[in-house]
Formats: structure tokens, C-alpha cells, sequence
């Protein structure tokens, strides 16, 4: 909301200034287009300060709207730009996920959270600021069920509940979706992308951290595991996978690869494969 305060203040003072025509134009601007405050007010949270003065990740200001018919499922998407989306499934977790958000912060990285309805509803505040720092939010149910198993209504009250908490935590929906275990028939994926419009979001870079290898072997997964386009699987549920992020992040960063969220990444499938 900070944030919100300074832009209408500066709107304020930008209508003092009555003689400078840009000023007035971006007025204009600000008035036809007013921001859209989909955020309730969060007292609870303050948005930490930038522990470095330059942020690692350049910042990307890229499409997310990408097409119904970009597909049903994913486990990457190619593309020419060493664009990457790291996941991140199973929270929020009251201690790991904060503290993962603010590894990302401190490095300007994007991810997305397939976060537990029944978390959500526990921890709404950290939902909000999974949101708030740009990061994308999606769907891994209600219960974190083996849904390969379950009935349609069943499967839709899964995500009808994880939906409706998260739209209630953040302001935002869920636009894609991973099912638990990665387990999905196919007639499933096709009746949720038709019902949900979400596509089934797998990975292929898994490095099977929720085994609790040690933050070595989850770096070196990963490392050896990515490439351009690639969605990498990882839990913020586990205190080792956070550690394990810092490194990680920096060799990745290091590498030249970029970090968008999910959304962002399905939104070049068109542009990169004419
Ligand atoms: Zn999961």
C-alpha cells in the first residue's frame, strides 16, 4: 500500500505543478487510467529493504498474457531469450517462504508459487506478499490430493476452494495450475484448461529436493538440470530447498539466464515459435 500512498501523493504534487506540460499529461494519464488497487491494505506486512543497492536479475517488464491456445500442458517453453521460470510448490510455509521471498528480493528474481489452499487460508499475509513483489501465484489444490483419482466435481471443488482463498488473500486469480505428484489424466487437463482456462504446468528440472538431499546436491540438480526455457521444480515447504537458493540463484544469474514467472513464460511460446 506504501507504494500506492507515494504514487497518489505524486499525483498530487504533480497537479501543483500546473506550467509543466509533462506533468500535466501524466496527470491526464493518471486519471483516465487510475490504478487498479486489487490489494486489500496489509498492515501486518512491511515490505523489507533492498539488502543490495543494484539488483542482480535485470528488470523485466515482459508480457503475461498468453494465449488460450498456447496449450494444455507444459514442461517448458523454448525460447531465444535464456528465459527461465522457477516454481515453487507447497506453501506458504510461515518461515520458509518469507525468507525465500527475501532471497528473491534481494536478487530482482521472479518465481511462481503453487501454493495449498488450505495454507493460503492460514497465511493469507504471506500470500498477499507472494503478490505484492510481483511474483505469480497458482493452483496446487486444496488438500494437495493425488487427483488422477479423484471425480471431476471432486477435482473441481479442489480448485474452486484453492481459487476463491487466493483471490481472497492477494485480489488476484490463479491462472495456471500444477496437479499434486504431477499426476493428471488427460481428459482432466483438458476438462480444467476448459473450465479454469488454466493449463497444467509440470516442470523438467526436478531436483527432487522434498528428499532433503543437502543444499550441494539441490544446486547441482538444477545447475546441471536447466536450460533455456525450463521450468524447475522446487518446494518452499523445505527449510533445506531455501538454502540451497542463494547459490543456486547466483550461478543461474551468472549463467546469463533470466527469471520470468510461468504466466510470462507461456506468453512467448507464440513469439518464439512462429
Ligand atoms: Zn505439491
Amino acid at each position: 500500500m506504501k507504494r500506492f500512498f507515494l504514487l497518489f501523493s505524486g499525483v498530487l504534487t504533480l497537479a501543483a505543478c500546473s506550467a509543466d506540460k509533462t506533468a500535466q499529461a501524466d496527470r491526464k494519464a493518471a486519471v483516465s487510467n487510475p490504478p487498479q488497487v486489487l490489494m486489500k491494505p496489509n498492515g501486518a506486512y512491511q515490505t523489507p529493504p533492498y539488502a543490495s543497492a543494484a539488483a542482480r536479475n535485470p528488470t523485466l517488464s515482459l508480457p503475461s498474457n498468453f494465449s488460450p491456445n498456447a496449450g494444455v500442458t507444459f514442461t517448458n517453453v523454448a525460447n531465444n531469450g535464456n528465459f527461465i521460470a522457477l516454481t515453487f510448490d507447497d506453501g506458504p510455509h510461515p518461515k520458509n517462504t518469507p525468507r525465500l521471498l527475501d532471497i528473491l528480493r534481494q536478487r530482482n528474481v521472479k518465481a511462481t508459487f503453487y501454493v495449498i489452499g488450505k495454507s493460503v487460508k492460514l497465511y493469507p499475509d504471506i500470500v498477499r506478499r507472494i503478490h505484492a513483489e510481483g511474483h505469480e501465484l497458482g493452483n496446487h489444490t486444496w488438500n494437495h490430493p493425488n487427483l488422477a483419482n479423484l471425480s471431476d466435481a471432486k477435482v473441481r471443488q479442489e480448485l474452486d476452494s484453492t481459487r476463491e482463498a487466493i483471490i481472497s488473500a492477494a485480489g488476484v486469480r490463479p491462472r495456471t495450475m500444477r496437479p499434486p505428484y504431477g499426476s493428471l489424466k488427460t481428459t482432466q487437463r483438458q476438462m480444467i484448461h476448459r473450465a479454469y482456462g488454466y493449463p497444467t504446468i509440470l516442470w523438467d528440472v526436478d531436483p527432487l529436493d522434498w528428499k532433503r538431499p543437502g543444499t550441494s546436491v539441490v544446486r547441482s540438480r538444477i545447475l546441471n538440470g536447466t536450460k533455456s526455457g525450463s521450468i524447475v521444480l522446487a518446494h518452499d515447504l523445505h527449510s533445506t530447498t531455501v538454502d540451497a537458493m542463494p547459490s543456486t540463484i547466483d550461478a543461474l544469474l551468472a549463467k546469463g539466464y533470466r527469471f520470468v514467472t510461468v504466466s510470462q513464460l507461456l506468453a512467448m511460446k507464440d513469439a518464439s515459435r512462429p
